[in-house]
């Protein structure tokens, strides 16, 4: 496929936006049953006025069914289903565990991303330190990643004045929703989960905890009725047990939680180990050369990059490229936003060295900016806390609202 120009990337974006809102007249005449606290007007803050209200889901989409809509263009990939339910008052959720250093597959398969949608949605992200203890945190170490987290969210670009930006462990409901939503999960479930299969695995013995996350994640989604979660790839399975756990309790108690989609990267969803291409980047996996923080120095982030992982190909052969130069080629890509098309005119031929040069420059030229941000922000005394207060402050309304409702559909006592 031809790469789309810059105008006609801005005119499918036109025509999604408009489809949209013709699917949400359609939606709003049609059905009469609105969740209660999304009839609450700026539930999240004064910036939304003139927001449309949002319409409930029914549908299930399975992950498999995620489409790479604007693949050519680096726009984020929605469910089918949900592209066309979207409104501007649909609610996003995500959050990063406040554990290791974030690093570039964090930023490029989902911190980049909210940043991207932030005008158009109304976002909470969130400092999930309640997963990070499922592992032993030393406590000082914890406090001081949980700011660390907040800091890097603001140097990306997030923005408080339009996002909450809050740590989980401040909304009390979300460990209390996690319970309620525990009881409605057969444990087989848990069981399947990809991510707790592997750990279970390399452990002797498993704390509850690990195998209980996804079911905390589910409650911190359902919570707040979010409509996209934008993730990385790897989240995509948890994403689906948290559809499967809203609507069985939908089902067992009647409509309750907005049942959310997914969003992911078309490119960047999946930002491989430069150490060992198989596996996925992550802040838990040790190894020097296995991830560029995002807080790398420029000469470090040279150095990761330069001793990458290859194959035996002398130079770039898109065809017969292994995963190594794959995930090479496609941090450029994620970090240039260019299309395939030029990708493949700029790469195909380069000597592998050439082409680990050109990535480094890349990252180094794409976090420098960002580090200074980040330099900045820490250094204003109170800044942060004063922020993840006003975030907390701003969303806990919506997560009593939740439990309450909650509350009332199991007959628990509400008083
Ligand atoms: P940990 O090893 O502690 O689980 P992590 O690197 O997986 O660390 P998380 O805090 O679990 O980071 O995830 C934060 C967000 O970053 C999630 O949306 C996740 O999907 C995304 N993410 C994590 N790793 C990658 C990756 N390698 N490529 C793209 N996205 C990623
Ligand atoms: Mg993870």
């Amino acid at each position: 496929m031809a790469p789309a120009t810059a105008a006609e990337i801005r005119a499918r974006r036109r025509n999604a936006r408009g489809r949209r809102l013709q699917n949400f007249d359609r939606c709003s005449a049609n059905q009469a049953w609105f969740l209660p606290h999304c009839m609450q007007p700026h539930a999240l803050a004064g910036e939304n006025e003139g927001r449309e209200s949002h319409p409930s889901f029914h549908s299930r989409q399975p992950i498999a069914a995620v489409d790479q809509f604007f693949d050519s263009c680096f726009e984020i990939a929605y469910d089918r289903i949900y592209l066309f339910s979207l409104t501007m008052k649909t609610r996003v959720f995500s959050g990063m565990q406040p554990t290791g250093n974030l690093h570039i597959g964090n930023y490029l398969g989902a911190l980049k991303n909210w940043v991207r949608i932030q005008n158009d949605y109304e976002c909470i992200f969130c400092i999930v330190d309640l997963h990070a203890v499922t592992m032993y945190q030393e406590p000082a170490e914890l406090r001081a990643k949980i700011e660390e987290i907040a800091a890097l969210y603001l140097a990306a670009g997030i923005d408080p004045k339009i996002s909450a930006i809050m740590v989980q462990s401040e909304v009390a409901a979300h460990a209390e929703l996690a319970w309620m939503l525990t009881c409605v999960t057969p444990v087989g479930w848990l069981e399947r989960m990809t991510q707790y299969k592997a750990k279970a695995a390399k452990a002797e013995s498993v704390g509850d905890g690990i195998l209980q996350y996804p079911v905390l994640m589910a409650a911190d989604i359902l919570l707040y009725q979010a409509g996209i979660v934008p993730v990385g790839e790897d989240q995509a399975q948890h994403l689906e047990l948290t559809r499967d756990i809203a609507q069985r309790f939908n089902s067992l108690y009647g409509e309750t939680f907005v049942v959310p989609g997914t969003s992911l990267p078309a490119v960047g969803a999946r930002v491989m180990g430069l150490d060992d291409p198989e596996i996925k980047m992550s802040k838990s996996t040790t190894g020097t050369n296995h991830a560029v923080a995002l807080l790398d120095p420029p000469d470090r982030i040279r150095k990761i990059i330069m001793r990458a992982t290859t194959d035996s190909n002398p130079a770039v052969d898109f065809e017969k490229a292994g995963p190594g130069v794959l995930n090479l080629l496609s941090i450029y890509q994620a970090f240039s936003g260019e299309s395939d098309h030029s990708m493949r005119e700029k790469f195909t031929g380069m000597r592998y060295g050439d082409l680990k040069k050109q990535v480094a420059e890349m990252t180094v030229a794409r976090l420098e900016p960002f580090q200074q941000r980040y330099r900045q922000i820490v250094s204003e005394p109170g800044y942060l806390a004063g922020i993840l207060r006003e975030g907390a402050e701003r969303v806990r309304p919506i997560a009593d609202q939740t439990v309450r409702v909650v509350k009332e559909r199991m007959g628990l006592f509400v008083g």
